[in-house]
């Protein structure tokens, strides 16, 4: 282990189940979505020497395909390696200390709910947050991901000041500046050029772990849209909600949502007794159902029940635990959607391009396919990761049950639409795309491969996903 690695300074909660040698009976498993489980060996290293050793013996022997995988919060199926060793990181989640300047060293099988527990009450934030802390640090590089505040901070790894990256070929100690090819093919690389070990972050200071939060109901998509582009000029964060079941003049109404870190000073006596405490854990398990709860008139009543009666006082406290992972609430919620599960369609089009969002909504309506959830959010300019998804414009998150005959072909025409429109289609959520179309949205796709083969020429890294769309040696 390198010397500089610091001790921990958070407690830990050691996850179960840990095993130093890989299993020998291969293991399901799945993404978040459940679609398309597939069966793999499972090694849980407990330090960086296993997953070096796991590599390099590999890379002898040419002969296992391998991928790291987090907490499995990725929808399809990009943590999964069929018939190959799947390197799940959770035992590697040391918190290092938090330097004055608010970096920190963090281990990669860290989740954003551990690093929140010893950061938080330190007066630290993570710099971007998606709509779960279930994620590990490793998960959040390798998606780069984005959160409500991407308008004003960009996407994950742009607050990324180093990471340790494991290899087929060797270890690497990578910066934007030491490598910037290496580091930015990793941002977004869905774990295709190694494993993250760990990673010093920069943290955002806080003084609090309470929003003022200000929600705006509008009747129509335009006027979403015009509310958007209007808060994210006062505000740190921003998201709207639409309701997929409005059609008509009232396709595409939502709800909007505004928040900034709330100061020390602007909290009542009550909540200033502990003003950074963590987020609380989930209180609720769902498991998995028999069937689906989720059809067209479950689905049209939650809609318009969350639009009729979502508060719209501005100017409300809310702890920032329900203000950027309300779904935390309630662990396994995706086995509401039942054995056969979900996907998540997420796009992103550019800003002039808005009309492809109402276009989407209403192709899904036309195919009776029941979206439980649409997110939409304005993005800032991306950054230089080949594989990264955010660039400038709208990006919209559909929920959308398995079962619908006409929802494959929907989402092939959506493609299209965002094809066309010049977006793209998220990894990170992706289950079903086909390979030409992601090689047409990604098109630095051939410097990510040029990457990719300088630290594993053998193509050792694959994943369902890698496979599934032809990224790697010999695939085109
Ligand atoms: C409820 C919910 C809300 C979400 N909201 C958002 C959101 O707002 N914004 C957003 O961007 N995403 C969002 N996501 C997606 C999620 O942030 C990403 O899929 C993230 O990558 C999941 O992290 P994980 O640890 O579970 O990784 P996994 O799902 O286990 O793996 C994801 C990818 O990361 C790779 N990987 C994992 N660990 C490492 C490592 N140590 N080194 C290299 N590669 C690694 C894997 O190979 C895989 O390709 C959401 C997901 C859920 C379930």
């Amino acid at each position: 282990m390198p010397e500089r690695w610091p001790r921990a300074a958070a407690t830990r909660r050691r996850p179960e189940g840990r095993c130093p040698t890989p299993e020998t009976t291969p293991v399901l498993l799945s993404g978040w979505g459940r679609t398309s489980p597939s069966a793999a060996r499972v090694l849980v290293p407990t330090d960086d020497d296993q997953v070096v050793e796991a590599l390099n013996e590999r890379a002898s022997r040419g002969d296992e395909a391998v991928i790291p995988r987090g907490l499995g919060r990725s929808y399809g199926d990009a943590a999964q390696c069929a018939g190959g060793l799947v390197i799940q990181t959770t035992g590697l989640d040391r918190v290092g200390e938090i330097s004055r300047d608010g970096t920190v060293e963090v281990g990669a099988g860290t989740s954003l709910a551990a690093l929140l527990r010893a950061a938080l009450p330190e007066g630290w934030f993570v710099p971007v947050t998606p709509g779960t802390r279930q994620v590990t640090l490793g998960g959040a590089i390798a998606a780069d991901i984005h959160g409500k505040n991407h308008h004003r901070d960009g996407s994950f790894c742009r607050h990324v000041v180093s990471m340790t990256l494991a290899t087929p070929t060797g270890v690497h100690e990578v910066s934007a500046e030491s490598d910037p090819d290496l580091f930015w093919a990793t941002a977004g690389g869905m774990g295709l050029t190694g494993v993250v070990l760990r990673a010093r972050i920069r943290l955002r200071p806080v003084e609090t772990a309470w929003m003022w939060v200000d929600t705006e109901r509008h009747r129509r998509l335009d006027d979403v849209l015009e509310a958007l582009v209007r808060l994210d000029t006062t505000h740190a964060y921003s998201v709207a909600w639409l309701d997929c079941s409005a059609r008509g003049a009232a396709l595409g109404r939502g709800v909007v949502d505004a928040g900034d870190h709330a100061l020390l000073a602007e909290l009542g006596p009550a909540v200033r007794r502990d003003p950074l405490a963590p987020p609380a854990e989930a209180r609720l398990h769902v498991p998995t159902l028999p069937t689906s709860l989720v059809n067209r008139a479950s689905v049209a009543a939650f809609n318009r029940l969350w639009y009729a009666t979502h508060p719209t006082r501005p100017g409300r406290l809310q702890h920032l635990g329900g203000f950027f992972h309300p779904l935390d609430a309630v662990s396994g919620w995706n086995g509401v959607f039942g054995p056969r599960g979900f996907v998540q369609y997420q796009f992103v089009v550019p800003p002039e391009r808005p009309e492809v969002i109402g276009r989407a909504l209403e192709r899904l309506q036309r195919a009776s396919a029941p979206c439980s959830m649409a997110v939409l959010k304005r993005f800032g300019p991306g950054d230089p990761g080949p594989l990264s998804f955010p660039m400038a414009g709208w990006t919209l998150a559909l929920d959308l049950p398995i079962g619908p005959p006409d929802l494959r072909p929907a989402l092939r025409t959506l493609d299209h639409l965002v094809l066309e429109a010049g977006g793209r289609v998220y990894l990170a959520k992706d289950a079903r795309l086909a390979p030409a179309t992601f090689a047409a949205m990604y098109p630095a796709l051939s410097a990510f491969e040029a990457t990719r083969r300088r630290v594993d020429p053998q193509g050792l890294l694959q994943s369902d996903l890698s496979r599934r769309l032809r990224i790697g040696p010999g695939t085109r």
